[in-house]
């Protein structure tokens, strides 16, 4: 069994409480590896080797951190199938996804980020003939990262690269129900030539190592990804030291299919937009809404395609279905789905936990890919976030009742629009309050644009120029240029 260690100046070290905790593999819900439980000591320890190598990394020429990070990009993508195991493993998530979408992003984060930082360039402002406004962006110190479990390293290393890029120093914490691809992403940082101490890792639960982050007095920076609620706690503890906040929270997705869309390819990609990762991905469509004249159709068709996915072994290859993370996570989307059946709602498959498809996994935490329709307004399962393989059908009435019914919830990450009028895409897109909306496509990325949430879904935005800004605190400088 594999024992994880925290990450500090270079070297794995244990943590100061000399306890571990057991990681889970969802898949059989026996421990795969042991962590760190750490706490408010390793923080200091972390963030202490993190100011030591800050002065010489952040003067470090752009052209070298880049060429360290394409380094790390080039290990993680050699290595690429023993990540993908780990994080499969790991996660409960199939081993195919992990394969073509976790590892392969985080290779795609760590070059996106090590060449975008070669373009940075700052702003100029002529002020008339009188000055010439020049604005410099320095690195803030040392960042604060904290990631969740959903895709643990696709989101770690999407902090990680641009933190790192922008010539900060950090202190991450994975998910502690997933530390497995950050303790191997450890080991590639020290094989990249990775200066010690740019880069430290503390493993451990939320409440100790990770609160000990986000109230640290000389973290001045943090970006978040995680549950709303987890966002409010932190944005809690970092109010009084004025910290700039990065906040990627929660989601409760709209997918609106209008009577012109084309149908295949409307009920494909719903289906995937549904339940990929087992309907663990922030982003996932879990709220279906069909223009009338089609609903039936679309309902049809959809259930008889969430009949066919195999739910599986995660390490199969003709598994399209895992487990989901944890047995209490497993319990919380049973309940939502439960309320729901009480309060009037129709299950139209699934609805429970799945049987066991392997001996192997007699105790995985397999949940029945499951849609709902008949949903009584103002259920449960119509606002919060299930995150699990659960989506609502419900029919509506033209542009109108489709945005309202969208934007009736607290959350605003990103929406699907599904219709052949060009106009009307346009429109309704404008009208939607989403961060990212998709028509015709969903999970469509382009690293270059920025990311992030309205609402209760986030505060600010990740990608491209936007996270090496968020990274870098500007200054003016301004230069009189005339004698008058
Ligand atoms: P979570 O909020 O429980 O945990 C996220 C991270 O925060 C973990 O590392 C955890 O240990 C840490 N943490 C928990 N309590 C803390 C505290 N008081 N102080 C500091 N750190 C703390 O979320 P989760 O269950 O790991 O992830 C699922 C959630 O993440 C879902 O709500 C999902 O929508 C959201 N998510 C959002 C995005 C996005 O880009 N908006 C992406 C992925 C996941």
């Amino acid at each position: 069994m594999t024992t994880v260690l925290n990450f500090i100046d270079g070297r794995f070290e244990q943590p100061a409480s000399g306890q571990f905790l057991d990681d889970l593999e969802p898949a059989t819900g026996r421990p795969c590896a042991r962590l760190p439980d750490g706490d408010a000591r390793d923080v200091e320890a972390a963030v202490a080797a993190a100011e030591r190598a800050l002065p010489e990394w952040s003067r470090t020429p752009a052209e070298r951190r880049s060429a360290i990070l394409l380094r790390i990009a080039d290990l993680i993508e050699a290595d690429l199938e023993a990540f993908a195991r780990a994080e499969s493993i790991d996660t409960g998530k199939p081993l195919t996804l992990a394969r073509t979408l976790d590892i392969p992003r985080a290779v795609a984060n760590f070059r996106f980020f090590a060449t975008a930082v070669l373009h940075f360039a700052s702003d100029a402002h002529i002020t008339d003939d009188l000055a010439l406004n020049y604005t410099v962006r320095d690195p803030r110190g040392v960042a604060g990262l904290i990631a969740p479990w959903n895709l643990p390293l696709y989101l770690l290393t999407w902090k990680i690269a641009p933190a790192l890029a922008a010539g900060c120093t950090a202190v991450a914490k994975p998910s502690e129900l997933t530390p497995l691809t950050a303790h191997r992403l450890c080991e590639v940082c020290r094989n990249a030539g990775l200066p010690p101490g740019v880069l430290n890792v503390v493993h451990g639960v939320g409440p100790k190592a990770g609160a000990a982050i986000a109230a640290h007095p000389r973290i001045a920076t943090i970006s978040f990804t995680g549950g709303t609620a987890t966002g409010a706690a932190i944005s809690a503890a970092a109010a009084p030291h004025f910290k700039k906040l990065s906040l990627e929270l929660g989601g409760k997705n709209p997918n609106l299919v209008f009577a012109d869309a084309d149908m295949d390819r409307a009920v494909s990609t719903s289906l995937r937009a549904a339940y990929s990762n087992q309907g663990q991905i922030c982003l996932c469509g879990s709220r279906l809404f069909v223009e009338r004249p089609r609903y039936a159709e679309f309902v049809e068709r959809f259930v008889e395609r969430t009949k066919r996915l195999r739910v599986g072994d995660p390490l199969e290859p003709d598994t399209d279905q895992g487990a989901l993370i944890s047995a209490a996570h497993r319990e919380k989307v049973r309940g939502f789905v439960e309320l729901a059946r009480r309060e009037g709602a129709r299950i139209l498959c699934g609805g429970r936990p799945a049987d066991p498809p392997v001996p192997r996994c007699r105790d995985g935490f397999f949940f029945e890919p499951t849609v709902v329709v008949d949903v009584p307004a103002g259920c449960a399962i119509l606002r919060e976030e299930v995150f699990g393989p659960v989506v609502t059908v419900t029919p509506f009435e033209g542009e109108d009742e489709a945005v309202a019914l969208a934007n009736g919830v607290d959350y605003g990450l990103s929406a699907s629009v599904w219709t052949d009028c060009l106009p009307r895409a346009h429109s309704v897109a404008r009208r939607l309050q989403a961060g990212t909306v998709w028509i015709n496509c969903w999970l469509l990325r382009d690293l270059r644009v920025p990311f992030g949430g309205m609402k209760h879904s986030g505060v600010g935005r990740e990608g491209g120029w936007e996270a090496l800004r968020f990274f870098t605190e500007p200054k003016n400088v301004c230069v009189k240029v005339s004698k008058g």
